[in-house]
């Protein structure tokens, strides 16, 4: 690398744990470990953690005192960024899908306590009420930053380059990394982590919500973005990106059996807690390539924990039904 690692305002307990699975591995014939980001540490962890160490101090660079974002009503990012301006001591607004709901739990509930502004963005497009948001706050004085959907900024994803060299400071060499994809930021990272740290494993993005083009498509504009911010850079396609769409099943945020049996699995065999968005989905995901032979009984893989947990509150009644 030949630029300086960008400035961090620490938030996270770094390393993550990486922890094997022997009871899972044993019964699936195929050995899989866990890169725990769901212990970052920042008010109940997350993936979004190591992006927000960046953002919050390229903001704070810039004399920002209010950090505004967007996201789906039990948005991790959100709460995540809440947490991130209150140990920052600044201000932050929260612009969140939807209309504010009869009963409060989950992430909408640590973002209160966290003490966020919330703005619904009811029946308006959320992109446009995040505009209309910020243009407000900068009239208000307020000096806001923003923070693109997801942290997702190259500035953001330079957060999971960092992220696949402590991976590799482990020391357990692993044929494949599988995570959930969505804003593509933590997979762009990774990738440009790849090319920058010589990480030659495959790099699995179980997607969440986007049909696969479109995401390989975000995933290799950002990591060749993210590359360049890290003074390296290469010319990623989106042909080199690993992406499965198949298990969208009714579309973001929408459980169906695949999850519920996941997140059951991982709860009642390993004592694990996935969420029911994201990494129940690329649990899913995994188990059903494993079975399907499209991961080899040979590799070893690392299942990488995005966090999330605190909406499996919310998500109570749909986690239930059989
Ligand atoms: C945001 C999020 C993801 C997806 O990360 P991206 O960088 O947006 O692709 C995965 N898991 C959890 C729990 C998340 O909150």
């Amino acid at each position: 690398m030949t630029a300086a690692f960008p400035a961090r305002f620490p938030l996270a307990a770094l390393p993550t744990p990486l922890e094997p699975l022997p009871r899972l591995s044993e019964r699936l014939g195929t050995e899989i470990w866990v890169k725990r980001d769901d212990l970052t540490g920042l008010a109940l962890g997350g993936n979004k953690t190591r992006k927000l160490e960046l953002l919050v101090a390229d903001a704070r660079a810039q004399g920002a005192r209010t950090l505004v974002t967007v996201g789906a009503a039990q948005s991790n990012h959100c709460r995540q960024t809440a947490a991130a301006a209150a140990r920052a001591g600044m201000e932050c607004i929260l612009v969140l899908a939807g209309s504010s709901p009869a009963s409060v739990n989950g992430n909408i509930l640590l973002d209160t306590l966290l003490g966020a502004e919330l703005v619904w963005s009811r029946e308006g497009d959320r992109m446009a009420v995040f505009e209309e948001t910020l243009a407000r706050a900068e009239h208000q004085g307020r000096r806001p930053y923003r923070i693109p959907y997801g942290g997702s900024s190259p500035l953001g994803a330079a957060a999971y380059a960092q992220a696949l060299a402590e991976f590799l400071q482990h020391g357990v060499a692993a044929d494949r990394l599988v995570l959930a994809s969505s804003s593509g930021g933590t997979q762009a990272g990774l990738v440009a982590g790849a090319h920058l740290y010589g990480y030659r494993g495959r790099i699995t993005g179980i997607s969440v919500d986007q049909p696969a083009d479109a995401l390989r498509e975000t995933v290799a504009e950002l990591a060749s973005r993210t590359a360049a911010l890290l003074g390296e850079p290469v010319a990623i396609h989106p042909g080199e990106i690993d992406v499965d769409d198949g298990f969208l099943g009714e579309g973001y945020g929408v459980l169906n059996d695949l999850e519920r049996v996941a997140i059951r699995t991982f709860a009642a065999e390993e004592g694990l807690l996935l969420d029911p968005v994201y990494t129940g989905r690329a649990a899913a995901g995994m188990l059903a390539r494993i079975r399907e032979g499209r991961i080899a009984r040979d590799e070893r893989v690392v299942f990488w924990h995005t966090g999330g947990t605190p909406a499996l509150f919310a998500y109570a009644a749909s986690l239930l039904e059989q």
